[in-house]
């Protein structure tokens, strides 16, 4: 652990002039103001403005730096893989619709021999967080103490939980101011946030999960290969080993959206039996994981020790030992099922030519699976199944969805809006594999 370390006193107005006029500051100015910021010492208001001018004049990679370890520096830092004597590995997702892909990654690399340990966040808008998910198993709890997270991580080989207010409180602050002055999409101020948070986190090998389209921050591959380029160089620096994923968010990921629902599917692909694009992306993110541990194998021997630990259910096991560890009870009819499930019936017959991502997670949010605002409670039984995808053709008055809904007015609400989600035309599209790119 280390101490919050105090800097000199500097001009905010002055910085965010100069920010403004397009120059490069130094690391103790960026310093000096992340850190004052972290102290209460430099308003909301001026920090609002500084990342505005950050918004339209971006910061060098040397600015992007010094912002990250301003953050970890603000608070805490764990020595994860220090204190277990392993490479301990962790992964993250720049977030999107349907994204279960932990829950199904954590158990299946812990299976394999490799310790696995994250600290995730909640959801906010469309997309879901993985606390929540995981909140949607009776008892499962996601706040550990800090010896528990380390001692789990040890004796079960996996853990996931919410993240310390003692870790990176900065971009806490940072993050909420962002999220209400429209300065979360800049790419060096995501880049610093996630990194800050993985590096404080203490693992030392990290995949991440670049999403790319329409239900993603990241719209072109062009800005996802930028915010993969940033990302790695942050690793880099501090000595971390780091893939980027840069994979598609078209389209909900999987077919479940919703907090139970994700569950239950993440446990349908620790089996061995999900949908075929988020098995493709679990196991590509395994995979790479496994090459980044300490195990020494390449990608043949990696995707080889993943399908014994799946088809032999020692995948499933680990599943069982992660939920019962953290309180959760492992048996998937504990899980909460909505009383309403009204199937979406296509109009015509035809292709699915497109599937809005933000569409489908709308409709999840307004079924009660998201949250509009902070603190708001979450239904975790209600949400969408998405039963076709991008390319799959359905005859007229076949089902394209199913809403699961808590009464019958928010199911309709919820079909319209699913239904004018899905788009049918005569030709297949393109086929898209959901692994766009590795950036490494
Ligand atoms: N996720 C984060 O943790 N931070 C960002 O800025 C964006 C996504």
């Amino acid at each position: 652990m280390t101490d919050v370390v105090r800097t000199p006193v500097i001009r905010p107005a002055e910085l965010i002039q100069r920010k403004r006029d397009g120059a490069e500051l130094s690391s103790e100015e960026i310093t000096g103001l992340i850190l004052g910021y972290g102290r209460g010492e430099v308003p909301d208001y001026q920090l609002a403005a500084f990342c505005m001018a950050v918004y339209f004049r971006g910061l060098s990679p040397r600015e992007t730096y010094a912002l990250t370890q301003a953050l970890i520096r603000s608070g805490e830092t764990i020595d994860l893989s220090g204190l277990l004597g392993r490479r301990v590995v962790d992964k993250h997702s720049t977030g999107g619709v349907g994204d279960k892909t932990s829950l199904a990654v954590g158990p299946i690399v812990a299976a394999c021999g490799v310790p696995f340990g994250k600290m995730s966040g909640r959801g906010l808008g469309h997309t879901g967080g993985t606390l929540d998910k995981l909140e949607s198993v009776p008892g499962f709890r996601v706040e550990l103490t800090l010896d528990e997270f380390v001692e789990q991580v040890r004796t079960v080989g996996v853990a996931i939980i919410g993240q310390t207010a003692e870790l990176v409180p900065a971009d806490k602050s940072l993050y909420a101011l962002r999220d209400v002055t429209a300065t979360v999409d800049q790419i060096s101020l995501i880049a610093a946030s996630i990194m800050s948070k993985k590096i404080a986190a203490g693992a030392q090998a990290i995949v991440l999960d670049v999403k790319v389209g329409d239900g993603a921050f990241m719209k072109t591959l062009d800005d996802a290969r930028r915010l993969a380029d940033a990302m790695l160089a942050l690793g880099e620096e501090a000595g971390l080993r780091v893939v980027c994923l840069l994979t598609d968010m078209e389209q909900p990921l999987g077919s479940a959206v919703g907090n139970a629902l994700e569950v239950r599917e993440a446990l349908a692909t620790v089996r061995g039996v999900g949908p075929p694009d988020f098995t493709e992306l679990v196991r590509t993110a395994c995979a790479r994981l496994l090459m980044l541990s300490d195990l020494g194998v390449d990608d043949a021997e990696a995707r080889r020790r993943i399908e014994d630990a799946v088809s032999g259910g020692a995948a499933e096991a680990t599943w069982r030992l992660w939920l019962e560890a953290q309180g959760g009870t492992a048996d998937e009819a504990a899980l909460e099922r909505a009383p309403v499930v009204r199937p979406v019936e296509a109009r015509s017959s035809g292709t699915v030519t497109r599937l809005g991502a933000i569409a489908i997670g709308n409709a999840a949010l307004h079924l009660g699976a998201g949250r509009r605002a902070k603190g708001d409670t979450i239904d975790h039984a209600v949400g969408v199944v998405c039963l076709r995808k991008r390319g799959d053709q359905v005859e007229r008055g076949q089902p394209l969805a199913e809403v699961h809904a808590r009464d019958e007015a928010t199911a309709a609400a919820a079909a319209d809006e699913v239904l004018a989600a899905y788009e049918l035309g005569d030709d297949a599209p393109p086929a898209r594999s959901i692994l766009l790119e590795v950036v490494d």
